[in-house]
């Protein structure tokens, strides 16, 4: 048995990439959540009535403390993470003058410094295992830039950037390292627009709408999976066209 970490398992992606995971029968689920603790506990009892070995653990992915307690437990319970899916992020809209400086600290500390975190406590294991597989996640504006995004897209950029590098140089220690930068999903992420707005977003989509969370996690599935065997340093985009 394999055992996969996603942080940021309670909601949206996250939550739906730990059910589709648990479908294979393959490996111990660790969801990792930081406020949804209700929903996080509900998804870990749903996955133990599949037969799952399924664990909820909270840590803030910001806070390294956290994170390494989290590893401790995990090391404990099923030995270490073999598979690291780094799917929590916020995001946040406003005119770049209007972006304060905390809120610029904040979702860096978060969507990079919690990869950041999460990558450095399992590297420990991987490298002494000679393997191991991250996923990040990334975002169509990651790449593209986006208007009034500005802190959000220069932290996926970050990570695309974190993605490739270290894709280089854990490949020798036969360590994967690749990306996911959809574009727009149906998530609570997405509940910031009104639906005038998502209207107009979806226009903008040859596919003319948004991807469902199950779809995303169905890409997950392959991309984390020993079928994926050749494959890193790679930023895959499900967008339903857009930026094509
Ligand atoms: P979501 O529905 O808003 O869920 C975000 C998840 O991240 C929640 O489970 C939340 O956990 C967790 N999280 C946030 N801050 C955290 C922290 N400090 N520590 C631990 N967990 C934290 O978002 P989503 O749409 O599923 O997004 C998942 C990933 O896909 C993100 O990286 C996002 O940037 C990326 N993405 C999303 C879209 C989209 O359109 N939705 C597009 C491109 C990329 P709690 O609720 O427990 O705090």
């Amino acid at each position: 048995m394999k055992t996969v970490l996603i942080t940021g398992a309670s909601r949206g992606i996250g939550r739906a990439t730990s059910l589709k995971l648990s479908e294979e029968g393959q490996y111990n689920i660790v969801l990792n959540y930081n406020n949804s603790k209700k929903e996080a506990l509900l998804l870990e009892e749903e996955l133990l009535n599949r037969g799952v070995k399924a664990l909820a653990l909270k840590a803030d992915v910001s806070d390294l403390a956290q994170v390494k307690d989290m590893f401790a437990e995990i090391k404990s319970k099923f030995g270490g993470v073999d598979i690291l899916i780094n799917n929590a992020g916020i995001s946040h809209s406003a005119q770049f003058q209007d972006l304060s400086p905390e809120k610029w600290d904040e979702i860096f500390s978060i969507n990079v410094g919690g990869v950041f975190n999460t990558i450095h406590c399992a590297l420990e294991y991987m490298l002494s295992n000679k393997s191991g597989v991250i996923l990040n996640f990334s975002s169509i504006w990651g790449s593209h830039g986006a208007s009034c995004e500005v802190s959000y897209a220069a932290t996926k950029g970050a990570i695309e950037a974190i993605t490739k590098s270290l894709a280089l140089e854990l490949a020798p220690s036969n360590i994967r390292v690749n990306a996911i930068a959809p574009g727009t999903v149906n998530t609570d992420m997405m509940k910031t627009y009104s639906m005038d707005d998502i209207k107009l977003i979806c226009k903008e989509i040859p596919m003319m709408r948004m991807a469902e969370p199950e779809e995303i996690a169905e890409l997950v599935k392959f991309l984390i999976s020993d079928k994926n065997s050749y494959m890193t340093g790679q930023i895959i985009s499900p967008t339903g066209g857009m930026g094509v």
